[in-house]
């Protein structure tokens, strides 16, 4: 697949083959019109000039009707149709009644069914659909006369006697031509119905297409559609400046395996079955994924999102894949959680100072009013001093593990032995379900604080009189990140408050809490869920949510028991 061909929509003009006949001009569509008829005469005159010559010697009018159909037929060719009315060339079809009647009166008794001849013009004029009544009448009188004319009284092939018993001879003829005409006229109406209808829906269709491109064109977000067998279908103008960024410097063209892609962090380079084209061709669906594209001061940041396409039987039929640029975005948060680490390791110092101070003070022989201010003081200053090493906590690089062997089993016991006073407190049941051992490699302090957060926040966010309960188990090679090994499960379940899914898509994110809380002024930072998710994620795990609102909420965290780097 090539990533940097440019690709248009695919336009109605594409499916244009070769001209068809109503596209030739009315000159040619009358030659061409006229040809059935003289082939037939020639053939009929190789066939009377072999099996009955006497015919060809005898009769004038056999000879004067062939030369009649050569004349029509040059002038078929030749006459300018183009500048008359188009049903002016209704002549050549009429006079052609004119020289196959004499062919007929004289070759009829040699070779059969050469009354048959006058069916070209029958079937020209009603099939011409230009006057569809007239058309049928005239053929039905045409191929009348043609037909009678040798039963004529006069006419020069009349034979005396030939009236009593031939005239019924050819009765049904001119009724078969009627026929012929009617049939021919209704088939050429419902067919330029149906070409105009089809012409209807072709000019709509051309105009949702351009619509549809114009849109595409425009669009800032990049838009690659790829067929089943991996072909570019669609690339619009977003999507071909975004190949260009990705680049290796010097060059000016490539294929999308070339460019080069990072992990979000932008300079992990994506392996080759993990870059989002592969992936979505796989057949994969997946949403908002940031990669980098580029490298140094070029580098953009993309959110990628790919949709896959199926045919009616189910079968993979290409993917669209969708490219927006959040180069900006991504800026603005680094500069937020620059910001946020600065601003609070310059509040460390003096508060970590106040605090120093104030133990000192407490420490002396006060007035006990005095006493009261500085324990407030103190407090207050402690939790001024918790909530800036929270915020350090995010900030800093929590994909950093120490790890050890350690006992989860024992690691979750405590620390829902530490909570059990402040739930029994709060009203709410504590049930704990572990085994006796389950040997980990894992960060003590990280994984102690993941299960201290969510069991204080399930005792937070729920209101007396419910119900927590926090489980671990092991996992054989199912459920994990990447389904294999041995993981644990970690599960704390409440049945407090719960949360929409809005809000619990937005979970994670630094500073994040529900418009419950907020209004109930429960204390909290909005951010202990993004430290968590952040320590799991280093420990090469996955945390998840389940939760109703009213009805409770569900977190679960695996991990690889063999640690993050086995
Ligand atoms: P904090 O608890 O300090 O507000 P967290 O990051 O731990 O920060 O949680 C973010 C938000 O998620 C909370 O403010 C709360 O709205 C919601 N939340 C977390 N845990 C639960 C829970 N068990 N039940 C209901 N809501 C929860």
């Amino acid at each position: 697949m090539s990533f940097a061909t440019p690709t248009a929509l695919p336009s109605a003009k594409a499916a244009e083959g070769r001209r068809h006949f109503g596209q030739f001009s009315l000159r040619r569509r009358v030659l061409l019109s006229q040809m059935p008829l003289t082939l037939s005469v020639a053939l009929i005159v190789v066939a009377v000039a072999v099996f009955h010559p006497h015919i060809m010697m005898d009769s004038p009018y056999f000879l004067g009707g062939v030369g009649g159909v050569a004349l029509l037929t040059v002038l078929a060719g030749v006459a300018p149709w183009d500048r008359f009315p188009p049903v002016v060339y209704w002549v050549i079809p009429l006079l052609d009644f004119v020289a196959i009647a004499p062919m007929w009166a004289s070759a009829r008794h040699g070779l059969d069914g050469m009354v048959m001849l006058s069916a070209f013009p029958v079937f020209w004029l009603a099939w011409s659909g230009i006057y569809p009544v007239i058309g049928v009448v005239l053929a039905f009188v045409g191929s009348a006369a043609v037909t009678w004319w040798p039963y004529l009284p006069g006419t020069p092939t009349f034979a005396e006697g030939l009236l009593e018993y031939d005239l019924h001879r050819p009765v049904v003829v001119p009724f078969i031509m009627l026929a012929l005409a009617v049939a021919a006229s209704v088939l050429t109406r419902s067919m330029d119905r149906q070409r105009r209808d089809l012409g209807a829906a072709l000019e709509s269709f051309e105009t949702q297409n351009r619509l549809l491109q114009a849109v595409v064109e425009t669009s800032d977000v990049g838009i690659l559609v790829v067929d089943g067998d991996g072909h570019d279908v669609l690339m619009n103008q977003a999507q071909r400046r975004t190949h260009f960024i990705g680049l290796p410097p010097g060059r000016e063209d490539g294929a999308e395996h070339e460019l080069l892609l990072f992990e979000a962090d932008g300079v992990t380079p994506i392996p080759a079955e993990e870059r989002p084209v592969t992936q979505a061709l796989q057949g994969k669906d997946y949403r908002g994924r940031i990669i980098a594209i580029g490298t140094d001061g070029a580098q953009q940041h993309l959110s990628v999102s790919a949709s896959s396409m199926h045919d009616q039987e189910g079968t993979f039929d290409g993917t669209v894949v969708v490219f927006q640029n959040v180069t900006d975005l991504m800026d603005a948060i680094q500069t937020r959680e620059r910001f946020v680490a600065e601003v609070s390791h310059e509040f460390r110092t003096p508060l970590t100072s106040i605090i120093g101070y104030l133990d000192v003070a407490l420490e002396e022989d006060l007035d006990p009013l005095v006493r009261k201010f500085l324990t407030t003081s103190q407090r207050n200053a402690e939790r001024l001093l918790g909530l800036v090493t929270s915020l350090l906590d995010t900030a800093a690089n929590s994909s950093k593990v120490t790890v050890q062997e350690v006992n989860l089993a024992r690691l979750v016991r405590n620390s829902a032995e530490s909570v059990a006073v402040q739930a029994t407190k709060a009203g709410l049941s504590l049930q704990a379900d572990l085994p006796e051992r389950m040997d980990a490699k894992a960060d003590p302090v990280k994984m102690g604080q993941v299960v201290d957060n969510l069991l204080s926040n399930a005792i937070k966010y729920t209101p007396a009189g419910g119900s927590i309960t926090v489980s671990l188990r092991q996992l054989e090679g199912v459920g994990g990140v990447d389904g294999s090994g041995e993981w644990a499960e970690l599960v704390v379940r409440d049945t407090g408050f719960g949360m929409t899914e809005a809000e619990r898509e937005k979970l994670f994110t630094n500073f994040y809490r529900t418009e419950h809380v907020r209004k109930a002024a429960i204390p909290g930072t909005g951010l202990g869920l993004a430290i968590t998710q952040g320590f799991v994620r280093a420990h090469g795990g996955e945390i998840l949510v389940a939760s109703e609102k009213d009805v409770g909420s569900t977190f679960t965290v695996r991990i690889p028991l063999c640690g993050p780097d086995a």
